[in-house]
């Protein structure tokens, strides 16, 4: 007789930055799977509306906003409809829903360094951590890796391109690349819509031309950051402390089709890639049901369409955040915090027409001149090289 299959228990799952790209791919996923995955948790920064309809559809446990005035507002919408949500809000709130005995995997979705807290409070709980707010661990690399290690959670990483090297890997991957007869991580980069631009020619672009991601549908931070090619920067970081990698053994690899979502070389002469459709919900389903695979809504490959795949090295000329981050991971201590504070300050004043799409690249290089590294063995340090780096960079951009 057939053996029936194993059902696993309901999990149950705290989404952060529900409202965001990433966000509601993760709850189109878990939709799909009733049966596996039950939310306990959703947050927002103040799009209301946008967490209501989601509160109406999934009947989280709890839902946090940051201002309690918005949250007021949920909570009354609710009740009228209803709906069972404890509504909460502020920073204690959101570190509450990721640590919560009622979360077995959490979604690090926030853009920036306000995921920071959370996203640790998760590790330091034991989650299963899906991550995707890179900057999360580009500002704290040391200390969230060790955190992952002493408290035993599993860390699952959700960029395309960390996912693809994490599936190209062996299972066991622990204790740096050579051991496991891996030379190089190539990491692939679609280019951003400004690929083949000459320095000159980004001057004037504006941000709806920067935003204009010709793959992949994201947020305005991640998009903006694909186009000045600092989010293959901050990917580089990502893959040295996920993959326990130097820079120099993570090549980028400007491949326009964002077909193959990234690579591991091996010793003996193989290359082991992963292609897919460019569609987050793949690597959001493979981070939920690892080891096991789950269907994500994601059409399969359809290679006669794809016809042909190209490969470039990226112009680092016309693009200098690579190399400046690059540099940062070179540094070392509080220098990719740095980097990734007065990238931020400066995405905000590029989208507010404040900064030009150069200025960017410039700023960042302003600051991290200006600052002194520190260890970042510490959270404090972290965050105070956060801050200090974000004033800085508001001083820099007052002056212009
Ligand atoms: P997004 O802007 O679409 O969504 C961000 C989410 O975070 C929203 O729910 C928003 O309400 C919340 N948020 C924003 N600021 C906040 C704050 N200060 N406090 C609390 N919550 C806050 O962003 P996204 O494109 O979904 O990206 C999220 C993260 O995932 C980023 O770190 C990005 O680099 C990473 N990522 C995104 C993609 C993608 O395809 N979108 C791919 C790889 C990695
Ligand atoms: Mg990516």
């Amino acid at each position: 007789m057939a053996e029936s299959p194993v059902v696993p228990r309901c999990q149950g799952v705290t989404v952060l930055g529900a409202t965001g790209s990433i966000g509601t791919s993760t709850l189109d996923v878990i939709g799909r799977h009733p049966a596996r995955y039950r939310v306990h948790a959703l947050t927002a920064h103040r799009s209301r509306e946008s967490l209501l309809t989601l509160c109406r559809r999934h009947r989280p446990a709890v839902a946090v906003l940051e201002r309690e005035a918005d949250a007021g507002w949920l909570r009354e919408c609710l009740a009228e409809e209803g709906v069972a949500t404890e509504v909460r809000s502020g920073a204690e709130a959101l570190v509450e829903a990721a640590e919560a005995a009622e979360a077995d995997v959490v979604m690090s979705a926030i853009v920036g360094a306000a995921g920071l807290l959370p996203t640790l409070a998760a590790v330091r709980a034991g989650k299963r951590v899906l991550l995707a707010n890179k900057e999360a661990l580009v500002m704290s690399g040391a200390l969230f890796m060790e955190a992952v290690a002493r408290h035993g959670a599993t860390l699952l990483p959700i960029d395309s391109e960390h996912n693809a090297i994490y599936q190209c890997l062996p299972v066991e991957h622990r204790g740096g690349l050579a051991r496991h007869g891996v030379t190089q991580l190539l990491l692939t980069a679609s280019g951003g819509p400004f690929r083949g631009w000459s320095a000159d020619a980004l001057v004037g672009v504006t941000p709806s031309q920067a935003c204009a991601h010709p793959n992949w549908s994201m947020g305005q931070k991640i998009s903006v950051d694909s186009a000045t090619l600092m989010n293959k920067g901050l990917e580089l970081i990502e893959a040295c402390w996920l993959f326990d990698a130097s820079p120099d053994q993570v090549q980028v690899v400007v491949h326009p089709q964002s077909v193959i979502h990234s690579m591991a070389a091996y010793n003996d002469g193989s290359v082991i890639a992963q292609l897919g459709n460019p569609d987050m919900r793949t690597p959001i389903a493979y981070g939920l049901a690892w080891p096991e695979r789950i269907d994500a809504g994601v059409q399969s490959l359809d290679l006669f369409a794809v016809a042909r795949l190209d490969f470039e090295p990226p112009d680092e000329v016309a693009f200098p955040c690579l190399r400046l981050a690059r540099e940062a991971m070179a540094a070392g201590g509080t220098a990719p915090a740095v980097l990734n504070a007065a990238n931020e300050v400066a995405v905000a004043a590029f989208l507010a027409g404040r900064l030009s799409f150069t200025g960017i690249a410039e700023l960042v290089a302003r600051v991290r001149d200006a600052q002194p590294v520190h260890p970042a063995t510490e959270l404090e340090a972290v965050l105070a090289a956060d801050a200090q780096a974000r004033h800085a960079a508001e001083r820099h951009l007052a002056s212009l």
